[in-house]
């Protein structure tokens, strides 16, 4: 198992606690990590950069970013290699570092027009990678629900790879995700609908997209569910045994093309770029939100918005929660369905209940197509 030897690698039994130079060796190593791929986008931007995204970047900003990530990795290193007795962690973030800097570090020349075509989206990876976790871990690592889970739980491996899966080939499934909605605008869309919408203050029109945009993935999240064929592709992102913010990115490629596409639809619809754009930010926000493990509950809050505590009743194993929860943004949907399930307390137990998928990505993949079955 490849966490196994990570584990072996990079771990050892001393504390992970604050002050004990594990948190600085982590830190270290994922900044290194970005900072040597930031490196590396400025080097092979036809291969490595994603087009759409290329023109809107601040490259100043984004030079000065992987500056700070260079010598933050380099002082975390220093910090960890003092106080911790393995230095393997702090090295690694180190060497990293070092090795973005021999490449020419922030100033890089970007030489030559860059054209379209097809490109890795490596800087998408990294920079979504950066400001989620930039977001989530102090979240989950402050205020856990489930304290003993630990940023590294079991499987967490998959789930980068799920992550990366999604945000490397950018280009095929935007084009996977867009294309049945942008098809759809052909025949439906709606002119007195897009000025009737227009006309409307933008955070009404906003707030009315997320509406629309819950209702339709309430419908197709609940067929992902009944529909014996459409259930294997979407198990997988119920076989999480253990949730927080990157649980959330195992999804079967085919779940998530269904998905967005059933969201933009009616989107498209009516709604201008800009509103669409922002949902597309919140839904990514607030999705990953609610798989996190975090503790606090907001008893006020939870009656309007889904808060972790919800959707995790969502991925329980237990029979009374089964089928419950579909929507992910208003709980009142489930309500108006009869969907809705949420006690006071947290589940106990997170899975797949009477069933297995196979444990890597690969079969995780394939198995959904081929309806090959396996028993507990
Ligand atoms: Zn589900
Ligand atoms: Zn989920």
């Amino acid at each position: 198992m490849i966490e196994q030897k990570i584990n072996e690698f990079f771990g050892d039994t001393e504390s992970s606690g604050f002050g004990t130079g594990w948190w600085s060796g982590i830190l270290s190593a994922f900044f290194g990590f970005l900072s040597l791929g930031g490196v590396l986008c400025l080097h092979f931007p036809q291969l490595l950069s994603t087009p759409d995204l290329r023109p809107h970047y601040p490259m100043h900003t984004l030079r000065v970013l992987i500056q700070c990530l260079i010598v933050a990795a380099i002082l975390f290193g220093v910090i960890s290699s003092i106080l911790r007795k393995k230095k393997t962690l702090a090295l690694t973030g180190m060497l990293l570092a070092i090795a973005a800097t021999a490449l020419g570090g922030s100033s890089v020349q970007i030489n030559g027009a860059v054209h379209g075509g097809l490109a890795i989206g490596l800087d998408w990876f990294l920079l979504d990678l950066f400001l989620m976790a930039l977001i989530y871990v102090p979240l989950e690592r402050l205020w856990p629900q489930y304290p003993k889970q630990g940023t590294f739980r079991k499987d967490w491996t998959l789930d980068v790879v799920y992550f990366m899966s999604t945000h490397l080939p950018l280009q095929i499934l935007s084009f996977l995700v867009l294309l049945p909605a942008t098809q759809a605008t052909k025949y439906l869309g709606v002119p007195v609908l897009q000025e009737l919408i227009a006309r409307m203050p933008w955070l009404l029109q906003f707030f009315f997209a997320v509406v629309v945009a819950d209702i339709a993935e309430y419908f197709i999240h609940l067929a992902l569910h009944k529909v014996p064929f459409l259930w294997r592709f979407h198990a997988v992102h119920h076989s999480s045994k253990a949730l927080d913010w990157i649980a959330g990115s195992r999804s079967h490629f085919v779940d998530d093309t269904l998905v967005r596409g059933f969201i933009l639809v009616p989107l498209m619809l009516g709604f201008s770029q800009s509103i669409i754009l922002a949902y597309l930010i919140f839904v990514t926000l607030h999705a990953t939100w609610t798989h996190c493990n975090f503790g606090l509950n907001a008893k006020w809050l939870e009656k309007f918005l889904v808060m972790p505590r919800y959707h995790h009743w969502h991925h329980t194993s237990q029979k009374e929660s089964i089928d419950k929860n579909f929507a992910i943004h208003f709980p009142w949907i489930d309500k108006v369905f009869g969907t809705y399930y949420f006690p006071e307390e947290w589940p106990e137990n997170y899975g797949l209940s009477g069933e297995e998928i196979a444990p890597d990505f690969f079969r995780q993949t394939i198995d959904p197509f081929i309806g090959k079955k396996r028993t507990p």
